[in-house]
């Protein structure tokens, strides 16, 4: 059974009509779910982490469903130098390997650089990328990497908004950010950010986040409590 479809796309840069390969939903089967929405999966044959990225194979122009169609003035000017100018065809739109998605990875976020890609889509690439680092190549180090640069694109968005226009709430957008420095051991970040989930005037609206947030607002106050004891 076929546990892929093929995805049509048109380039942005060189209007070149290409595939990308997408996992069939049926076949998607997450084993468990971290606090920070990140989830591990039964095969890394179908893992989707692996097909978030797609591709052009004639100018390497690479993006996300997230990337937003329009570009900032000179941002076309410098992808097509910065990247078509030295592109050697290569196709992602097959089937792949854990290093051909990471490389995926690292081409749609210098794309996304010099597009200038709202933060909250560039913090899609980089806690993507962390997931795969934590779950797949259990690379520690590479995870906090690109977990911290998540973290600091979650944090622009909160601050400039443009988590408004997707389907991020601004209390998820909170809580997440309040995770992610608790894995990175800024304790007194996270406990910031869920404070202000639970002081958030839509509080009655997302209520398992919320107490999700008051439950580690609680563990790190005593943990500080305890280190100051
Ligand atoms: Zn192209």
């Amino acid at each position: 059974m076929e546990k892929f479809f093929d995805q049509k796309i048109t380039c942005l840069i060189c209007n070149h009509e290409h595939k990308t390969k997408k996992v069939k939903s049926r076949y998607i089967r997450p084993l468990s779910h971290d606090t920070d929405f990140c989830s591990t999966y039964d095969s890394n044959d179908t893992n989707p982490l692996l097909y978030y990225v797609s591709v052009c194979p004639d100018c390497g122009y690479s993006s996300t469903e997230q990337f937003g169609v329009s570009f900032p003035p000179g941002t076309q000017e410098a992808i097509k130098n910065k990247i078509q100018k030295h592109w050697q065809k290569k196709d992602y739109g097959q089937i792949r390997t854990v290093a051909t998605a990471i490389n995926a990875y690292k081409l749609a976020i210098y794309t996304g650089i010099l597009k200038k890609e709202a933060p909250i889509v560039m913090s899609g690439l980089y806690l993507r990328l962390a997931w795969i680092f934590r779950t797949v190549e259990k690379n520690t180090v590479q995870e906090k990497r690109f977990l911290k640069l998540a973290a600091e694109q979650l944090e622009l968005s909160y601050t400039l908004g443009d988590f408004e226009q997707t389907e991020m709430s601004e209390i998820k957008l909170l809580y997440l950010i309040g995770e992610l420095h608790t894995r990175l051991d800024n304790n007194r970040q996270a406990v910031r950010f869920f404070q202000l989930v639970i002081q958030h005037k839509d509080k009655n609206k997302e209520r398992s986040l919320v107490e999700k947030s008051r439950n580690r607002w609680y563990d790190m106050r005593s943990k500080q409590k305890q280190l100051q004891a």
